[in-house]
């Protein structure tokens, strides 16, 4: 399969009070069109760093990051804030949804920036709620909706603009088990239906649902379940 995202030796270095931290080492890695990967490791290991750079949210120190064929770690911030809204969709531990808006409004407000007519807008929010499974719901705030409904509301909102890829970070790191099965039933059924997923999570019963594993410690790849080396 094609490659979507492609990492070469990128490395992340973070100055803080004098001190210097290797949020990643030499990170060498590809993500296929169509797949499911758990990113896991320990606290601290790089994992959110790794999908920032992968979300360009952060940029590498060092090394190269290509997206969908295009380099990006070289693009301004006006471009990538365009190919961040046009291409990926983030899932947070804590949703960040808007309270005072209802799931309807969260899940239109990718979309402001796109041109669409309010109509269109509309009609493809409730598409994506009723993608998630919450089309009994599209009016309600998040205050009146459960931890696992506001993060499907999320999955929806990052999903609206037809992204190429999904990034998750510990999306189940706020729910009780019954509503992490949930939003991980859900993971698995947008991979069914040919989203591309990195989950990153410490939960081994997230990455169970994966097809591929990355395993990473003190910001390298230590294991990967889909190669044997990892030289790019
Ligand atoms: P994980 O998601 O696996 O817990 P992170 O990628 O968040 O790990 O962090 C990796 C390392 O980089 C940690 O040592 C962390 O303290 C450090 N780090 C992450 N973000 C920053 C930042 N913005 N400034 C300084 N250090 C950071
Ligand atoms: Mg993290």
């Amino acid at each position: 399969m094609a490659d979507l995202a492609r990492l070469e030796h990128v490395s992340r270095r973070y100055t803080m009070g004098g001190n210097e931290v290797l949020a990643l080492r030499d990170v060498s890695f590809k993500l296929s069109e169509g797949e499911m990967t758990a990113v896991i490791g320990a606290s601290g290991s790089g994992k959110s760093t790794l999908l920032n750079v992968l979300g360009t949210l952060d940029r590498p120190t060092s090394g190269r990051y290509a997206l969908a064929g295009t380099w990006v770690h070289e693009l301004d911030e006006p471009a990538l804030a365009r190919i961040r809204n046009e291409r990926i969709g983030f899932v947070f531990q804590a949703f960040n949804l808007l309270p005072s808006y209802s799931a309807l409004e969260n899940v239109e407000l990718p979309m402001v920036y796109g041109g669409l007519r309010a109509s269109e807008r509309r009609s493809r929010a409730r598409d994506a709620l009723c993608r998630v499974g919450l089309e009994d719901r599209m009016d309600h705030r998040p205050t009146e909706l459960s931890g696992g409904q506001q993060q499907r509301v999320a999955i929806a909102r990052a999903l609206v603009n037809r992204p190429r890829l999904l990034l998750a970070d510990e999306p189940t790191g706020a729910l009780d088990s019954a509503n992490s099965e949930q939003v991980l039933g859900l993971f698995s059924r947008l991979h069914e239906e040919g989203t591309t997923l990195l989950l990153v999570t410490h939960d081994p019963k997230v990455a169970k649902h994966a097809d591929r594993v990355v395993t990473f410690s003190d910001g390298r790849i230590v294991s990967d379940t889909a190669e044997v080396t990892h030289a790019a």
